[in-house]
């Protein structure tokens, strides 16, 4: 018997998960449920967390936890439940198969079985955002050697695990050379460590592409937090719907199960709403926690459901499905069918080894030799002609430190800027050290109080480093 918390969330949310967990009891799930109460109604009455501190603390002794989807309110800084239980509970891998069910349900793409290992807790979900002058706001995108390493290590041991033949890799690293960068690096070293398995990388844009027009040449795709948000519902989506796909949310001591829709509030209440996305998380979920023989059973009746033509609403279609059913009867359906194999589409086989993976802890490699080089000053200034800004910043210089360059938004307008380049009132003014000698904070302490003498408003600054003589900071566009 293990013991799961259950949170039935919102909109949609108590009608699929009561579907749900009839469906996996009647197939014999050894599990003790402890419910918890999240979501809307927590932030209505005060709480902009959306959880409680006892909620949190069945959570992360129960470590399993089966989730509805939530309404997170509108604006008055309600926090998203969903990215702070990724993050609290270290859940650094989100796991989404998506898998097309032609020739019973619509798709454009009958050959397709994807599976999108997204990370789950860094990139621009940092949600370190600030506004630093009138017309510049900026968002940090932090990506960590540690969570390149524990994603793309879980992927391929995934796709070992589960008998997958290639790992794709998306990032954006001809433009985020430091941060994707790294993200591509991790990949190729830990790709290196899985010769039998194939590996490839492309960039997001033309791979985001190839995933909606020709889903059936890729198999285990990994990349960071913000593409993995975007294609994973791309890619659920041309499967047929996005109520059919769920998703595991996996950390080193806890796991969080849901589907990957949202809580429908426009449906809610009316028994209509497909529990399939719910219930293949919930499948994932037996299989973590070891009970795969159940999590089979469930797997391959909802597949003869499905092949029998027996659909909700949302993929429900003249011609090719025989019957339409509500959220409930759905549900009895797949009971109905439990112990029975779909004939047409591939029966499940969870008999390999299925469970949790146990990923090596991560090792912090030995410090490199990290030197001080020069620094950004980020200017607001209101005037138009860069020669007039690099005449101010020019008298910050001294024997050891020199403007070497301008951009603003990244591209290089001081020196030999073009008059054409579109200008805000955010600039950044790159300071050098000479070859020859060492800096350290003090000289840059000393450069802002010149900047502060000399009327320039600096709202931040950047030290430029280099990590064993190799520059730890991208060129300006265009130098
Ligand atoms: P949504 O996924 O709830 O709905 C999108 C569309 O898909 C709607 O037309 C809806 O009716 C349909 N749909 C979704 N699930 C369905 C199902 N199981 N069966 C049939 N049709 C289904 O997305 P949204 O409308 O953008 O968001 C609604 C609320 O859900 C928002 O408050 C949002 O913050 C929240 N949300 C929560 C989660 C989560 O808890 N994991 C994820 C996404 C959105």
């Amino acid at each position: 018997m293990t013991k799961i918390t259950v949170a039935k969330g919102d909109g949609i949310g108590p009608e699929i998960m009561d579907a749900t967990l009839e469906i996996i009891l009647a197939a014999g799930a050894q599990i003790e449920i402890e419910e918890i109460e999240v979501g809307e109604k927590v932030y209505l009455a005060g709480n902009s967390s959306g959880i409680s501190s006892a909620s949190w603390e069945t959570i992360r002794r129960n470590k399993v936890f089966l989730k509805a989807p939530i309404t997170t309110p509108q604006g008055g800084g309600y926090k998203s439940l969903n990215v702070s239980t990724r993050k609290f509970l270290g859940l650094y891998s989100n796991v989404r198969p998506c898998t097309s069910l032609h020739p019973f349900v619509c798709t454009k793409h009958p050959i397709m079985d994807i599976v999108i290992v997204r990370e789950n807790e860094e990139d621009l979900y940092a949600g370190i955002e600030h506004q630093q002058t009138d017309e510049v706001v900026q968002c940090l995108k932090l990506i960590s050697r540690p969570g390149c390493e524990k994603i793309i290590r879980y992927a391929f041991e995934y796709a070992k695990q589960q008998n997958r033949k290639k790992v794709t890799c998306f990032t954006k690293d001809n433009i985020m050379k430091q941060t994707d960068g790294l993200f591509h690096e991790v990949f190729d070293e830990i790709a290196s460590e899985y010769p039998q398995i194939e590996n490839e990388h492309w960039i997001i844009d033309i791979g985001a592409a190839k995933v909606a027009d020709t889903p059936e040449e890729f198999d285990v795709i990994v990349m960071p937090n913000l593409y993995g948000d975007v294609v994973s519902d791309i890619a659920a989506q041309i499967t047929g719907s996005v109520g059919l796909a769920g998703s595991a949310n996996i950390g080193e001591e806890c796991a969080m199960f849901e589907a990957i829709h949202g809580s429908a509030p426009l449906i809610a209440r009316k028994n209509v709403a497909n529990p399939s996305g719910l219930l293949q998380g919930a499948v994932m979920m037996l299989n973590h926690i070891g009970q795969t023989e159940v999590a089979e059973k469930v797997q391959n009746a909802w597949l003869k459901t499905i092949e029998d033509g027996v659909h909700t609403v949302d993929i429900y279609k003249e011609g090719l499905s025989n019957q339409q059913l509500g959220t409930k009867e759905f549900a009895k359906a797949v009971m109905a069918n439990l112990g029975q194999q779909p004939t047409i589409l591939k029966p499940v086989s969870y008999s390999n080894n299925n469970a949790a993976l146990n990923l090596p802890k991560y090792k912090r490699k030995p410090a490199a030799k990290k030197k001080l080089v020069g620094v950004d000053l980020f200017v607001h200034w209101t005037g138009l002609n860069p020669d007039e800004l690099a005449h101010s910043a020019k008298k910050l210089e001294s024997s050891l430190i020199a403007l070497t360059m301008i951009t603003n938004r990244g591209i290089k307008v001081w020196p030999e800027g073009f008059k054409e380049t579109f200008c805000t009132d955010h600039w950044r003014c790159r300071f050098k050290a000479n070859e020859e000698v060492t800096i350290n904070n003090a000289h840059i302490i000393e450069l802002l109080t010149k900047a502060f003498k000399e009327n320039i408003e600096i709202i931040k600054t950047e030290n430029l480093y280099s990590f064993d003589g190799k520059a730890g900071y991208s060129l300006g566009q265009g130098q």
